[in-house]
């Protein structure tokens, strides 16, 4: 059985007395849910991750970053290794958001580089997919997940495969208000799951989690969670409050536990 993961990206928002608030507020909201079946994460800004690390020590709810750099050390200004990522306490890291993609010239071959450092050194990368507006409407969706995630995982082993999340983004619908229909995203998600079983075989591709992500709220997270290859969310603005990111949560927990 695949896990349910939901994740919340808090991009560049929250100073740190907002994210130790929100941090604390969802550790005290989500206490009663303990399983294995579900993986909670919070994503903060580089600036707020040892804080909020303190915040969710003894909770069930994990850190992650926005992003790493796959150098390990060396002269690389502003940039954040996936050393240090571990040091402070990250297990997760989101790579190749769209946003990335679009302001700040992410490429795949960036995306495979930053998922293979990652990997080698045991942070769970969740890699972003998916079609801008422009492209579902020149019907180039499916040349799309097939670049990002041909080109993304390339020469990444089968074993090391099953220890990633891919997350279908439909940028149209990223911080938009437009959700994909729980069909339209179940399509682009029954796709990459094939995509995955002819690239890696049966038992490995069934096993790798894909989260939805495109304004996800608490209304609409239990039908998108009913489509069998929804195996989760990765959620951007309803992450960034306490009751929604942990009603989304309750809600998913309740559908797929
Ligand atoms: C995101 O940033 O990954 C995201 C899905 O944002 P939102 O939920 O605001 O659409």
């Amino acid at each position: 059985m695949r896990k349910t993961i939901i994740a919340g990206n808090w991009k560049m928002f929250k100073d740190l007395s907002q994210a130790r608030e929100l941090a604390a507020g969802i550790k005290e909201n989500l206490k009663d849910i303990r399983s294995d079946s579900i993986e909670i994460i919070v994503c903060p800004a580089y600036t707020a991750l040892s804080e909020v690390a303190k915040c969710l020590s003894g909770s069930q709810i994990k850190l992650g970053a926005q992003d790493v750099y796959w150098q390990e050390e060396g002269a690389f200004t502003g940039e954040v290794s996936t050393l240090m990522l571990k040091d402070i306490g990250c297990s997760y890291v989101i790579i190749g958001h769209s946003e990335r993609r679009q302001y700040f010239n992410e490429t795949n071959d960036g995306v495979n580089k930053k998922t293979k450092a990652a990997l080698k050194h045991g942070l769970i990368p969740i890699v972003c997919v998916g079609e801008t507006l422009q492209e579902r409407e020149a019907n180039k969706i499916f040349s799309v997940i097939d670049d990002h995630v041909k080109n993304g995982l390339k020469d990444i082993p089968s074993c090391d495969i099953s220890k990633m999340i891919i997350a279908y983004e439909p940028v149209w619908a990223i911080g938009t208000g437009k959700t994909a229909t729980p069909q339209i995203a179940q399509e682009v998600q029954g796709y990459i799951r094939n995509l995955l079983i002819e690239l890696y075989g049966e038992a490995i591709a069934r096993n790798i989690p894909i989260q939805y992500g495109g304004s996800v709220k608490p209304d609409n997270i239990q039908e998108l969670m009913k489509q069998p290859d929804i195996d989760g969310a990765l959620i951007g603005g309803a992450s960034l409050r306490i009751e929604s990111f942990s009603e989304i949560v309750k809600k998913a927990f309740e559908v797929k536990k």
